[in-house]
């Protein structure tokens, strides 16, 4: 769905992405984490055509970006850098003007898409109030409403849940897996671990512009061959395993075993009792605290370009103003006053 291949982009010194090989796969539920200034918001805009690359390429539904960002676009709803409307509009003229401006289909049947995707974001009876009285959780809705409008094949969206109480975050969770379950692959960016532990299939995680895991969450939980177990009889359990235990706090013992049924078996026979007993996981967090530093907006002391003068960093080009024009294209229609599609001010 997404690949990109030696992606880099370099904002005079800073290298916000750097030779990122990134491959989102049908069907996945990808989210990509790091902290602040890792480069994640500046992918997605990479992806999605907001920002020309430095080097490198990018293939999304199989065609190269930006040259087809014509043919891609209609395909792929997007919500990055918040959600983005006309203030003293409704929320219902926002969506009216935003499927106006795209391919979603016949007028007379505008008004029951409209709906739709009210009614999945959980907006089904927004009243006509201008969207600037709306708080940020209603606004992040709008956006993914926006973004569903065109019942994409991939659905691109940056902190999706920003803004939002722990029961929109919920809810929002649900309408995303749900999509995926009929059939869209959603990409989004976060840096609430939790959620993506919830939500996602699989995770990217970026660092300082490098993209320095990516892998199926399973593989990133997967067991680490030590077991949990809880006992009040923690004294006759280490005597009992015999090297075995790695820690032993408090009635809970860390034991190197493969295979917590068969140790809960041992156990049990000898007389011991068990409270609880599972194999350990390294968590999600544990993870990418082990390949992230400190995690902070940086600006790198040299450039690592082959030179250090100053004459070796190019000035920046001009950033195309929304959407670049597409080579061997017409320039893209209306997708750059799309609310569903947002660039910096
Ligand atoms: P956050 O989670 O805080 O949004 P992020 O992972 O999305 O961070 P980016 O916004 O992609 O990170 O920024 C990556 C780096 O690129 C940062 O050092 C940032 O300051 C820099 N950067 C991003 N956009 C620009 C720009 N338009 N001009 C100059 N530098 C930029």
């Amino acid at each position: 769905m997404i690949v990109t291949t030696a992606l880099t982009k370099r904002y005079g010194r800073v290298l916000a992405v750097d030779g990122v090989e990134l491959a989102v796969r049908e069907g996945d539920r990808y989210g990509l984490i790091g902290p602040n200034g890792a480069g994640k918001t500046t992918l997605l805009r990479l992806i999605l055509g907001l920002v020309y690359a430095t080097s490198g390429e990018i293939t999304v539904l199989g065609q190269p970006v930006p040259a087809r960002l014509r043919t891609v676009l209609p395909q792929v709803g997007a919500l990055v850098e918040g959600p983005s409307s006309y203030g003293h509009l409704s929320a219902r003229a926002n969506l009216s003007l935003l499927d106006a401006a795209g391919p979603g289909g016949a007028r007379r049947t505008r008004p029951a898409r409209i709906a739709t995707a009210l009614e999945r974001v959980g907006l089904a009876r927004i009243d006509e109030r201008p969207v600037k009285a709306y708080s940020l959780g209603m606004r992040q809705r709008l956006g993914l409403a926006a973004a569903l409008l065109r019942a994409p094949r991939l659905l691109v969206l940056d902190e999706p849940t920003n803004g939002l109480d722990p029961q929109g975050i919920r809810e929002i969770r649900d309408i995303l897996r749900e999509l995926n379950e009929s059939g869209t692959t959603v990409f989004l960016s976060s840096h609430l671990l939790a959620e993506v532990e919830q939500l996602c299939t699989r995770v990217g995680v970026m660092e300082q512009g490098r993209l320095v895991i990516q892998e199926e969450l399973a593989v990133l939980q997967a067991a680490t061959g030590r077991v949990i177990v809880h006992t009040p009889d923690a004294a006759r359990a280490v005597a009992l395993l015999d090297g075995r235990v790695e820690s032993s706090v408090d009635g809970r013992l860390l034991v190197r075993h493969p295979d917590p049924a068969e140790l809960n078996a041992l156990l049990v026979g000898e007389g011991l009792r068990v409270t609880e007993i599972g194999p350990e996981r390294r968590s999600l967090e544990e993870t990418v605290l082990a390949v992230t530093s400190a995690g902070s907006d940086r600006v790198d002391s040299a450039p690592t370009a082959p030179a250090a003068s100053p004459a070796a960093v190019p000035p920046e080009p001009a950033e195309p103003a929304a959407v670049p024009a597409v080579p061997a294209e017409p320039a893209v229609p209306a997708e750059p006053a799309a609310p569903a599609v947002v660039e910096d001010p």
